[in-house]
């Protein structure tokens, strides 16, 4: 198994917070807000969705909106009750990802092209190392959460098909029936399942769709946020990356592993090569003032942009990154 680095420059504290985050964060609440409020919603109580630990077995982890626990076995964060999968991707559908506010089109363009490029790069690791070319690739939902994710991958993707597969509330189901007829009928070599484990109401289910109906040998390849991460470690349910609805599962990297290994899969790769860590603990640690954390809050006190920088490898290294990669195999 591969557990890749990936050194890259640090992003700007301006790209991290602001206004733009600000809003969104308030929009998926109001929304949150209105489901908890809706009595014709059904909420089912689970245990911890990653290693099956129950619930009564894990620590809270935040109370705020709805309750939601830190499993004390594999150190997943997860939402105590869910509703059902068509309830969250009808409110998806009915609230469509827009343009990034005070963002410009070529901003938002050129942010999604660096995101692609990182994304294609990652699939030509596995594409060297397999006997199989990955040529075909079935893009799971991603478009729906990034309007210009599409252009930017017309525009970058020479050697490879590119079938996106957006949200469709009416076709997907509680079973995730469009996923299923897709893969039956493309087959594709890689499936690539981006920012989506983490906003399922059932991500166990979205795996075993994907590992009954895609051929023997298929790379799911999947990023999502990472609960090992120094940010949730140290912010708790106050990190700045926390937004419930948008967060109602966030794996560890054990709990991710045992729930692919349990569903049958081959894990193939795992990395945690999230570039914003040291970025957003470092904003938070100069704007709290009265926050004294041991260590931590004299290491941001005194740190330039060399330190930050080393601060964010040692966190890939260590697989200690907000942003979490798994590459798996049917
Ligand atoms: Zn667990």
């Amino acid at each position: 198994m591969q557990t890749p680095v990936f050194l890259d420059h640090l992003p700007d504290a301006s790209s991290v917070s602001g206004r733009k985050s600000e809003r969104y964060r308030h929009i998926r609440n109001k929304a949150l807000i209105e489901l908890l409020m809706d009595e014709d919603v059904a909420w089912v109580e689970r245990d911890c969705p990653a290693c099956g630990a129950p619930a009564t077995e894990s620590q809270t982890f935040g109370q705020v909106f709805m309750p939601f626990q830190r499993c004390s076995g594999c150190n997943t964060i997860y939402a105590r009750r869910v509703p059902d999968q068509p309830v969250l991707d009808r409110l998806r559908a009915a609230h469509p990802a827009a343009r990034s506010e005070g963002a410009t089109e070529d901003e938002d363009s050129q942010a999604r092209e660096f995101e692609f490029i990182s994304i294609l790069n990652w699939i030509s690791l596995s594409d060297g190392r397999g006997d199989r070319r990955l040529r075909k690739v079935l893009d799971y939902r991603y478009s729906s959460h990034a309007p210009d994710w599409e252009a930017a991958v017309g525009r970058l993707s020479q050697s490879r098909s590119w079938q996106f597969l957006p949200l469709d509330a009416d076709a997907a189901g509680a079973d995730f029936a469009d996923l299923a007829a897709a893969l039956k009928a493309d087959a594709p070599d890689v499936v690539l399942i981006q920012a989506e484990m983490d906003r399922v109401a059932h991500p166990e289910k979205l795996l075993a769709t994907i590992k009954a109906n895609a051929p023997k040998g298929t790379l799911v390849f999947i990023a999502s946020s990472c609960a090992d991460g120094l940010e949730y470690e140290l912010l708790g349910a106050g990190s700045p990356s926390f937004i419930p609805l948008d967060r109602l599962a966030v794996f560890s990297i054990s709990g991710l592993r045992s729930m692919a290994e349990r569903l049958g899969y081959t894990v193939r790769e795992v990395s945690t090569p999230g570039r914003r860590d040291a970025v957003i603990l470092d904003q938070h640690f100069r704007q709290a003032a009265n926050t004294n954390v041991p260590f931590w809050s004299g290491f941001f006190r005194d740190a330039d942009r060399n330190r930050l920088y080393d601060l964010q490898i040692l966190l890939q290294r260590s697989l200690r990154s907000g942003l979490l990669r798994f590459v798996i195999q049917t």
